[in-house]
């Protein structure tokens, strides 16, 4: 089969897939299309019940186009681009490179929860680091800056960010990937649900720090720093770039918690010429006043 038919093929099979889950026609463990509701609805009203910022409105500022985020970055944007990564597999398969070719370390002897919880920690690795990427190059910043412009932060600011930056993770998560022998990352559905929920909470307006487990997990408090407007001086690329964990910051020296206020101004120098609407947004970055 030639690239424009396996093109085709993916994009119109991944179009299928999710319809198929939108009608319920998959299993309910790998239905992402209503697990991400079902676990936004969980997360919304955890806020609505425990709000942190007790004067932020239960639809606060964007709320309606973070919704909207959710959908495009997760399915939307995934149909659009699957026909070219399909096409990209195929052309490193022709240079002999696959997925199975740089195995570091092989998990098919190990069982199930343990190959998922090396995946996990590696893969949250591998995005911490792309993460700390986005806000020390420039050329990458300026598209991470969409997800930085929000002002009042709740569950579904989660998901606002460029379509971009769903490339720039890319690279280093199929890296990971290469590096796990025996292992079927499609099989790691529960990692995928874990790590959007830890999401999902870090944005929420709830206040949760987890005791002691704060320097393993990320969590609101922690992330609502990562957004802060003021750096301290000493990290002014940014602070607290974990995703799921953590623990990265602690490590490397990236943590900074002054103190515990929801209330703090979030944004970035600037973010007041950062377009308004999800079209805007859609194009920013390319330019070079962005
Ligand atoms: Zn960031
Ligand atoms: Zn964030």
């Amino acid at each position: 089969m030639n690239y424009l038919e396996q093109f085709i093929n993916a994009i119109s099979g991944t179009l299928n897939w999710t319809w198929r889950s939108i009608i319920f026609d998959v299993s309910w463990y790998n239905n992402y299309f209503w697990g991400l509701i079902l676990i936004s609805i969980v997360v919304w009203g955890l806020e609505i019940v425990f709000p942190w910022r007790k004067n932020q409105s239960i639809f606060r500022k964007d709320f309606w186009l973070d919704a909207f985020y959710m959908f495009f970055n997760f399915f939307i944007f995934t149909i659009i681009i699957s026909g070219a990564y399909k096409c990209l597999g195929l052309l490193f398969l022709n240079f002999g490179v696959s997925i199975k070719s740089l195995t570091l370390i092989n998990l098919s002897q190990l069982p199930q929860w343990f190959q998922l919880l090396i995946f996990f920690i590696l893969l949250d690795f591998v995005q911490w680091l792309t993460h700390v990427l986005l806000h020390r190059f420039n050329v990458l910043w300026k598209f991470h800056k969409v997800h930085h412009s929000v002002k009042e932060m709740g569950f579904a600011a989660h998901l606002r960010y460029h379509w971009m930056e769903n490339i720039f993770y890319k690279p280093l998560k199929i890296f990971a990937v290469m590096l796990l022998g025996g292992f079927e990352p499609e099989q790691a559905y529960i990692v995928h649900f874990i790590a959007i929920t830890i999401g999902h909470l870090n944005h929420s307006n709830i206040k949760l720090s987890y005791g002691f487990l704060k320097y393993i997990f990320n969590n609101p408090v922690m992330h609502l720093y990562h957004h802060a407007y003021t750096l301290p001086k000493d990290k002014s690329y940014g602070v607290n770039f974990g995703i799921s964990l953590s623990i990265w910051d602690y490590i490397f020296k990236t943590n900074y918690i002054p103190k515990e206020s929801g209330s703090i101004t979030l944004g970035y120098k600037g973010d007041e010429i950062m377009p308004k609407s999800f079209f805007g947004q859609l194009f920013y970055g390319f330019n070079k006043k962005d």
